[in-house]
Parts: structure tokens; C-alpha cells; sequence
């Protein structure tokens, strides 16, 4: 019983004796229990008593007590406590099967020719000591199969005969184990005629007696906590079982207060047993009117608690068998992320995102950044010694600066990006530098600029991934060089940015590689010959463009149309349509990349 207890969360407290019921008087509901060496109060919903009906009533406190109808039981005149019991309890050397002991019990009834047990009881209720005894012998160790191997060579026995607690009552003030001579004496005489008649049967064990104590109701009361030792509890009696006590079951009037044990319902085991299903049909609420129409009850739906648990604990084992799946794949690509990120660092061993600087942290969700590009030495300078030594100071520093700013937690993340929020409600998405690396590693090879004939111009705003990433950071990693508008000034872009140098010569076989044709410099600068945008940001571009080549047309002879230096255009942030991608190729005479989100 008692590991069930544990296993399920409780604990069991042993020789803790409860002083007092602590009950609200108010509210009469109780509210825990006092001890009685600590004075500790453990303070609880739901009290249960187990011990004697006796007992309990001595625990509640008086004015609550007299609100209860148990309080009856104090001056019922046969409310008397049960019958009583001599036990002598014998050791042997040897063990059950060595001593040929029987498992079964054995009743010794000492009547005469006419069998009347009735009457042999009452002569020896009326001369205990001379009058022929009736006994119980028992071999516990006999009974137990696992007795042996826990007490080898050692076997036991108890004889018990009936007893009354006023035999003994004389001497119930005196200290346990050390009561005067006479109470000795008078349990030798009980102990002396019950080992003869042991022995009477069982000859073979009289020179096997290792150790014998004897109990009596003194002993019971206090070991057992048993109201004058009785060990059936309250009596049986006509008015007990005729409805004349009906106050005895388990609820009461204090709310979450029940009674139990023996008292409640019958004597005996059975009857403490069958107390403590009625008491924890009650304490838990059933049966209601529901329960009995549905056919529920309290055991069946413990059944069903215990399959249950018992499925939610394969739901659990299943849950961590792909739990522990997702850890794996999330290692794997973990270590896919890092292979990645190396394949990276040794081709462009010459750049490093060291960091993102956040200038207005008031000001939520407006950031103003600048990554900062840091010159990497060559792979082998870092190596060896030198590469370690840079390795700690960069920890170094990093640790300086989290100690300092106000704002570590920025440290592992490349870039916050704050986003409108298309699916979901506006958010800031920390960036790693391993994602970063990732993305820029994933559309570098679907642009193929070339740092000999390319160069870039970003039109999109630089808190917006789009532009930081295939309009900003492919084309250094590539070694290509960006041109980063300030305003959206279409006139301005196409006449000056792209249409730059109009009328200067073209250096011709400069950067002219297959596929770049158009990457070429005019003037010894660069011309743009790739942008990324958004579709407004096209039709802006597009439509200064057209006049562009209309005013040229009306001059004649000019080379704007011709010389126009963009290959590739690529659309991103937001669908492009195909009637506008068509035009786009028309008039720039490029190939264009409609694409949508960052993959
Ligand atoms: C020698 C002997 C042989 C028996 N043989 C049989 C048999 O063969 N068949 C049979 O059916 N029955 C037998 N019985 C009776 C059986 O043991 C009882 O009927 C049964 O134990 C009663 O159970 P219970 O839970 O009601 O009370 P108990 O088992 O008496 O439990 C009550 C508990 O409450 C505790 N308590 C009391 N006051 C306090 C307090 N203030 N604070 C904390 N705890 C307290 C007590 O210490 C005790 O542990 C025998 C009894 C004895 C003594």
C-alpha cells in the first residue's frame, strides 16, 4: 500500500499522532490537522479519519464537536469498546520447513463432550486463569514464502486468546515495560498456559524457543492506538446495526472532514476495508444522481484513469522518440549550416558581417544600420598561433562590449530586421550570421556577376532584406562593386546613374566576357548591369527609361538605346506581372528574373 501511496505523489508519516482537527469554525470546514510533537500544522482541503470513533472525537475541537452528531457516540451507553486479546509471540531457531510448522492456523476450542463453546467462553470469562483457554495458534514465517530468505533459519508463532481490558486496567497508568511485578506475573500465567498448550501439540518445539514476549490490551492501546486495546473496535451491538447510531459513516457535518476504519461500518478487516470505499466513494463526490442513471462509479473511472495514464504515457514516449528525431535533423542540418558557412569563408576569406549597429533603440521597430564590413586577413595568416590569438580577442571583445552595451542580446545575430508582418501580425526576426551566409550563398550562383564586368545598383531601402542581401552583400562577396541610391529620383537614376557618361567613349574589350557583353565601362566607370526591385520600383524605372530613349530619338544618331548597360533585372518583395516583366525586357533588353520572397 505504502509504495502505491508514494507513487502517486503522497507520503506516508509514521509515529506523527495527530493532536487536534483544525476545523474553521465559521465555515466548518476543515482546515488540516495539528501534530502532536511538533505542534506542525499541515493544513489540507480533505481530512480522513482512520483511527477509532473514540479516538477522533477526542481530536476535534469541542465547540465543533458539539455541532456533530458523533458526538453522540461519547454518552451512547452501548457504545462499549470490543473484545479484547493476550497475544504471546514465540521465535524459533529454524526455519518453517526444518520445524515442519503448518501455514494453516490452527483453533484450540477446550470443550467438553457436549461442544459447547458457548459455555466454555463463559467459564473462562468467569476464571480466566483456571478455567480451560480457548486459543489461536498461527505461524506467521510458515505463511510467508519469502520469509526464509529474508530470516534465514529463524521461524515464528503467535498464540492469542481473548481477554478483557479490565484485567489489566489497574495497571494502565504505569509506564510500558517497566509495570510492577503483578502485571508480570499475571501474564506469565496467561503466556505459561498458552505455551503449553503449544507445545501439547508441537512437543518438537520446546527446545527451539529463541525469544517470547507477550502483549496484552495495555499493550495494544498503546502500540496500536486502540481505545482500551480493543481490537475490533466499538462492540458489536443490536442498536449499532438496527440504524439506532446511524451517525457512524463516513460523512459529517465539517465540509472535506469524513470518518472511516472499522467504527464506520463493521469489525474486522473486511469491515475496515469496505469503510474506506465508502469513505472515498463519498470524499470524492460520488455517486451522484448522474453516476447512478449512467452506471458510473468511482472504481471504474479509476480503471479508465489508470489506461489513461497509461496511454498518455506512450503519447509521452512517442512524442520524445520524435522529439529526439527533430534533434537529429535539426543537427544535421546544423552541421549542413556550418559546412555551408565554411564553404563560404574560404571563398571570400576577405569579408566578414561583423555586426549590426542599432543607433535608435527608442525608437521601436526603426532601425538605423549600418553592417560593418570588416577586411579579413588572408586564410593563411590566420592560421596557427596568429589565428588563435585573434580568435581570443575577439572574444575579448565581445565580452567587453556585452559588459558595456546596453543592448548583448544583439551579440549572436548578425541583423534584426523589423517586418510589416504580410502573414502575421509586424515582428523583428533576428538574423544569424550563418542564415545570412546561407542566403547569400544560395543566390550568388542565380545572378553569376562577375566582378570584371558587373556592377550593382540597389534602389530598395536598406532595412529591407531584399536589398541588403542580393542588391548589397552577393555582390561584394563577389567582389562587385554597388551603387546605393539615396532617393528615388527615376530622372536622375536613369540619366545619371545608368546613362552615365553619355557620350563618352566606350573602352572597348574591357570586361567584355561571354554573357556580360553589356558590362562594360564607359569612361572608365562602372555601368550598372544588374538591379533588383520591386515591381513600383520597376515602373518608375521603366517609364523614365522610355523618354530616356524617346528624347534620344528625336535627336538621331544617339547610342542611349544601344548602349544601355543593364543584362539582368530581377523582381522580388512582390509578384511581377507578365505584361510588365515583358515591357522590362523590351525596353532594357534584359533578361528578367521574376522571383518572390527570398528563396
Ligand atoms: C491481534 C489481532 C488479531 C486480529 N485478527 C483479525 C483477523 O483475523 N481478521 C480480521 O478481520 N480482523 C482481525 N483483527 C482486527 C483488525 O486488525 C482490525 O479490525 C482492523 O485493523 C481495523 O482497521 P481500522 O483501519 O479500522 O483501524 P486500525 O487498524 O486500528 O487503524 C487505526 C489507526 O489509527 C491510528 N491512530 C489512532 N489515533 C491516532 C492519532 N491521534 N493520530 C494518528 N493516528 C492515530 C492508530 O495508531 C492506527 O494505526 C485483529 C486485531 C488484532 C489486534
Amino acid at each position: 500500500m505504502i509504495p502505491t501511496i508514494l507513487k502517486a505523489g503522497g507520503r506516508v508519516l509514521v509515529k506523527a499522532k495527530v493532536d487536534k482537527i483544525l476545523v474553521n469554525e465559521k465555515t466548518m470546514k476543515v482546515e488540516g490537522v495539528v501534530m502532536e510533537k511538533s505542534g506542525l500544522k499541515i493544513h489540507a482541503p480533505l481530512v480522513i479519519s482512520a483511527a477509532s470513533i473514540m479516538a477522533t472525537c477526542s481530536l476535534i475541537p469541542k465547540p465543533i464537536l458539539e455541532k456533530m452528531e458523533i458526538r453522540k457516540i461519547l454518552t451512547e451507553k452501548e457504545a462499549k469498546q470490543g473484545m479484547c486479546h493476550v497475544i504471546v509471540f514465540v521465535g524459533f531457531r529454524g526455519s518453517s520447513k526444518e520445524l515442519n510448522l503448518p501455514s494453516h492456523n490452527v483453533w484450540v476450542l477446550p470443550c467438553d463432550k457436549s461442544c459447547n463453546v458457548g459455555d466454555m467462553c463463559e467459564n473462562y470469562y468467569k476464571d480466566p486463569v483456571n478455567a480451560p483457554q480457548l486459543a489461536f495458534i498461527g505461524f506467521p514465517s510458515a505463511k510467508d514464502p519469502k520469509y526464509e530468505e529474508k530470516h534465514p533459519n529463524k521461524s515464528t508463532c503467535c498464540i492469542i486468546t481473548e481477554s478483557k481490558y479490565e484485567w489489566f486496567e489497574e495497571w494502565k497508568n504505569e509506564r510500558i515495560r517497566h509495570r510492577s511485578e503483578a502485571y508480570q506475573a499475571l501474564k506469565d500465567q496467561f503466556s505459561g498456559r498458552l505455551l503449553d498448550t503449544l507445545f501439547s501439540l508441537y512437543p518438537h518445539l520446546k527446545d527451539k524457543v529463541d525469544y517470547v514476549d507477550v502483549s496484552t490490551p495495555l499493550s495494544s492501546e498503546f502500540y496500536l492506538g486502540a481505545p482500551q486495546g480493543s481490537s475490533y473496535g466499538l462492540a458489536p451491538s443490536v442498536k449499532r446495526y438496527s440504524g439506532g447510531m446511524d451517525y457512524l459513516r463516513p460523512s459529517t457535518e465539517v465540509d472535506g472532514f469524513f470518518l472511516t476504519g472499522q467504527d464506520v461500518i463493521t469489525c474486522g478487516i473486511a469491515g475496515g476495508i469496505m469503510s474506506g470505499i465508502l469513505s472515498s466513494f463519498a470524499a470524492t463526490g460520488y455517486p451522484t444522481f448522474m453516476d447512478m442513471l449512467t452506471k458510473r462509479n468511482l472504481f471504474e473511472d479509476m480503471l479508465m484513469m489508470e489506461e489513461r495514464k497509461k496511454k498518455k504515457q506512450k503519447e509521452r514516449e512517442g512524442g520524445e522518440r520524435k522529439r529526439e528525431k527533430k534533434r537529429q535533423r535539426e543537427r544535421e542540418s546544423e552541421k549542413e549550416r556550418d559546412r555551408v558557412e565554411r564553404e563560404i569563408e574560404n571563398k571570400y576569406p576577405f569579408l566578414l558581417v561583423v555586426g549590426l549597429m542599432v543607433r535608435d533603440k527608442e525608437k521601436a521597430g526603426v532601425f538605423s544600420i549600418s553592417v560593418l564590413y570588416k577586411k579579413r586577413k588572408r586564410k593563411a595568416e590566420m592560421e596557427g598561433e596568429k589565428r588563435r590569438e585573434k580568435v581570443r580577442n575577439e572574444k575579448e571583445e565581445e565580452t567587453k562590449i556585452a559588459k558595456t552595451s546596453s543592448l548583448p542580446s544583439l551579440l549572436p545575430f548578425a541583423l534584426i530586421l523589423p517586418t510589416s508582418g504580410t502573414t502575421s501580425s509586424p515582428k523583428l526576426v533576428p538574423l544569424t550570421h550563418q542564415s545570412l551566409s546561407l542566403s547569400i550563398s544560395r543566390l550568388s550562383p542565380t545572378l553569376s556577376l562577375s566582378s570584371s564586368s558587373d556592377h550593382v545598383l540597389n534602389m530598395m531601402p536598406l532595412y529591407h532584406i531584399h536589398g541588403l542581401i542580393v542588391n548589397i552583400l552577393v555582390p561584394l562577396c563577389e567582389g562587385v562593386g554597388v551603387t546605393c541610391c539615396h532617393i528615388l529620383d527615376f530622372q536622375q537614376i536613369v540619366r545619371e546613374v545608368i546613362g552615365r557618361g553619355e557620350g563618352e567613349k566606350v573602352e572597348e574589350g574591357e570586361g567584355e566576357e561571354e554573357g556580360h557583353k553589356k558590362g562594360r565601362k564607359k569612361g572608365g566607370k562602372e555601368r550598372v548591369t544588374f538591379y533588383s526591385a520591386s515591381p513600383p520600383i520597376h515602373m518608375g524605372l521603366l517609364e523614365e527609361t522610355e523618354k530616356y530613349f524617346l528624347e534620344e530619338e528625336r535627336e538621331e544618331g544617339g547610342n542611349r538605346r544601344k548602349e544601355w548597360p543593364i543584362r539582368l533585372i530581377r523582381n522580388c518583395s512582390a509578384a511581377l506581372l507578365p505584361d510588365l516583366a515583358t515591357k522590362m525586357e523590351t525596353i532594357h533588353g534584359a533578361v528578367v528574373l521574376p522571383t518572390y520572397a527570398m528563396s
